[in-house]
């Protein structure tokens, strides 16, 4: 459910503008290629049984959820001051 499909014709306008189609469309309204089914950040072809996003894509999603978490860790500790001060100073310059 949620998948995007796009042109998998690397030399069609639709594909250089990363048009994305619904699940249910089968051909490029442009070139009339098969549409396949691409990865919903990078346009990544997929294969059929896949996510909605190419494996590259899921590690950065929880790269960042991760990075967050290590943030807000630092807010607790008082990194966050140390940071507001150092910000502060080289603002003076
Ligand atoms: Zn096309
Ligand atoms: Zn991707």
């Amino acid at each position: 459910m949620g998948k995007i499909k796009g042109c998998g014709n690397e030399s069609c306008e639709t594909h250089k503008k990363k048009i994305t189609y619904k699940e249910s469309e089968a051909f490029c309204s442009k070139c009339g290629s098969p549409l396949v089914y691409v990865c919903k950040d990078c346009y990544t072809q997929l294969p059929d049984n896949s996510e909605k996003y190419c494996v590259r894509c899921v590690a950065n999603r929880e790269d960042r959820r991760d990075k967050t978490k290590k943030i807000v860790a630092g807010v607790g500790s008082g990194a966050a001051a140390v940071f507001i001060a150092i910000f502060t100073r080289g603002k003076r310059h």
